[in-house]
């Protein structure tokens, strides 16, 4: 199956287009795939592109190399999983290989807590970074003694300095969008001066902010970030790697691209944001290919839209105050948008990675409605996930004509469509647990379900007649009463003679199977709630958490935590692999079957 892209070179296309509405997700109109087998199927792109013309004049040999470059100082989140998809799948596509390099050159935010959890998360998603048996991970304070000596080496050519004005002179002396920079008087130093200094510098004898180093390079320059920028500045902190070792830190434009051709990353990919800084990622290349470090071709950055999606924050930084002012349980929070909070809430990496493939690669801003995400994962889910029956409001059914001690087993497909999968059983009995919704004592028109006098068929079950309810002293209903046709059973011959509009679903009371159900919904009421700066505290949604008790069939004691189902009419739920022990089950909605959200449902 081909996928049409957009293409980066054609410009925005109908829905990718940035003021696009949220809900238009690009190839999401008519004949967009349905299949879940798109997820492999190779869509052309405007990176793709460029892979293809270096393989067609050899730049590179035929070899792709990218590599995923976070930051370990926070949970990795859905736009995250967009850059993995994007890297470790084209590298997969061309026979590559792409590399999980830890940005980790600032050492008071980063932590080995954040790299386990950003391993783990990668290989969730279904990637590693493994070549012929060798391992492709790698740190950025593992190069700090080579990035130490390309500076000094940057200062003996003439092209560092040390500056030793305040950050606050050098944010006054730095111009603007219209006017120049103006030179530091620092600016002249000679290397041998400057390489003293920033020798003193690394050896700790200066106090944090008293000097920085600087690329030398042009403070007319239109591109601000070609003014000279920090490329060292000192810190005593404390590394998580490197201890108390180094005093001064490299900053990141000036290391990450030595990391990539270090690594002889080929294509070194990254968001849009990052466009204005690839002449200065070319520049330290080439000083350093000139200075005979490093040899031509060097690597080729290329940049590509965020992925932003509707309903959900993908900042760190705002993730963070979630989890610190507590209006979540945690980073791994079902409802929150990190890879560990869709994990916990149930999406599989099949779906986000379906997903980050159908939104594709594009040059444009956009946004990607979060019902896509969803989406994917019904559809994979569809064919995956075993049924099951979950009565989540109950209301007691008691079928009067049914004998008080008895049972009989009743029978359902674990897969309506894959009968070679068998069937699941459970006993029907007196007494039994329906949903509250599926009675309703002044039934409005059109409605099919019970009320007195109607007759509904009990799924894989009997047809039965509603007789009466029973009420408390305050008028509330606290039982419904039916009769049983002995001969409507289904799946019995002329059990299809009794002809009834609805149909509910039950368990039997005395052997449901008693779970704690999580109802989660978004996680936030609008759209975009970070959107122009605005608090996005505000748009937070006060019922995306509800919690019921529950009433399964029988044999949902078999599930093991993240084992997933179906729960009929209800959506897809998975056993919470947190809180999930036996005999005390928790399970968590993932999604509803339908998509209703706006609507009123
Ligand atoms: P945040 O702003 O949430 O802290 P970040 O970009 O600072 O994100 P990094 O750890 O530096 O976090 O990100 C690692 C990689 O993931 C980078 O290459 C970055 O461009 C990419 N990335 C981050 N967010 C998105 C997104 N929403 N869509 C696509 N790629 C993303
Ligand atoms: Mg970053």
């Amino acid at each position: 199956m081909n996928i049409k892209r957009n293409d980066a070179r054609s410009g925005a296309q109908p829905g990718q287009h940035p003021a696009a509405p949220a809900g238009a997700p690009p190839g999401g109109g008519p004949g967009a795939p349905t299949n879940a087998s798109a997820e492999s199927a190779v869509a052309s792109n405007f990176i793709r592109n460029i892979i293809d013309d270096d393989n067609r004049s050899g730049k590179w040999g035929q070899r792709v190399e990218t590599r995923f470059p976070p930051e370990p100082n926070g949970y990795l989140h859905i736009g995250h999983a967009k850059s993995i998809c994007v890297n470790f799948g084209i590298a997969r596509d061309y026979g590559g290989v792409c590399h999980l390099r830890f940005d980790d050159t600032n050492p008071e935010k980063e932590d080995v807590e954040y790299v386990n959890s950003i391993i783990d998360a990668v290989r969730w998603l279904g990637f590693d970074w493994q070549k012929d048996g060798r391992e492709h991970l790698y740190f950025a304070s593992d190069y700090y003694d080579k990035l130490y000596a390309f500076a000094e080496l940057l200062i003996q050519r003439g092209k560092a300095y040390v500056d030793s004005q305040s950050a606050e002179q050098m944010r006054a002396t730095r111009g603007t969008l219209i006017e120049p920079g103006t030179p530091s008087p620092y600016r002249d130093r000679t290397p041998e001066e400057n390489l003293a200094l920033f020798r003193r510098m690394k050896a700790g004898e200066f106090a944090e902010g008293a000097h920085v180093l600087r690329a030398k390079i042009d403070m007319a320059s239109p591109n601000i970030n070609m003014r000279d920028p920090v490329i060292y500045r000192i810190r005593f902190a404390h590394h998580y790697r490197t201890g108390d070792a180094w005093c001064v830190y490299p900053m990141y434009d000036y290391t990450h691209c030595i990391c990539d051709a270090l690594e002889n990353i080929t294509h070194s990919l990254c968001t849009l944001e990052f466009e204005d800084h690839r002449p200065l990622y070319d520049w330290f290349l080439a000083e350093l290919a000139d200075a005979g470090v490093f040899t031509r071709p060097l690597p080729q950055q290329i940049e590509f839209s965020r992925l932003n999606l509707t309903y959900v924050i993908t900042s760190k930084r705002k993730l963070l105050q979630l989890v610190e002012g507590k209006h979540v349980d945690g980073w791994d929070d079902p409802r929150m948008p990190t890879i560990v909070g869709l994990r916990r809430r149930g999406f599989t990496p099949e779906s986000i990675r379906l997903m980050c493939e159908r939104t594709g690669l594009t040059k444009v801003n956009s946004w990607i409605d979060f019902g896509l995400l969803e989406a994917a994962l019904r559809e994979d889910l569809d064919e995956r996930a075993p049924r099951a029956i979950a009565v989540l409001d109950p209301l007691k059914l008691i079928v009067d004509n049914y004998p008080q001690d008895s049972e009989e087993i009743c029978s359902a497909p674990v897969h309506p469509h894959h009968p070679e999968r068998g069937t699941r059983t459970f006993p029907f009995s007196r007494e039994l647990w329906i949903e509250r919704e599926d009675f309703n004592e002044n039934p409005p028109k059109g409605y099919f379900r019970l009320f007195p006098g109607n007759r509904v068929r009990l799924r894989y079950g009997f047809v039965v007649e509603c007789t009466g309810v029973d009420k408390d002293d305050h008028g509330n209903i606290v039982a419904v009463h039916c009769h049983y046709f002995t001969d409507s059973k289904s799946g019995t011959e002329g059990s299809n003679h009794y002809k009834v509009k609805g149909n509910i679903h039950w368990v039997s009371a005395a052997h449901a199977y008693r779970a704690e159900v999580r109802l989660y919904d978004r996680l936030f009421k609008e759209p975009q709630p970070d959107a122009g700066g605005r608090d996005f505290l505000e748009a937070l949604n006060p019922d995306a958490k509800r919690v019921v008790t529950a009433y399964l069939e029988p044999g949902a004691q078999q599930f093991l935590p993240e084992d997933r189902a179906q729960f009929e009419r209800h959506g897809y739920f998975v056993a919470d692999r947190v809180d999930s022990v036996p005999g005390q089950p928790v399970f968590n909605r993932i999604v509803s079957l339908r998509d209703s959200w706006g609507k009123s449902a």
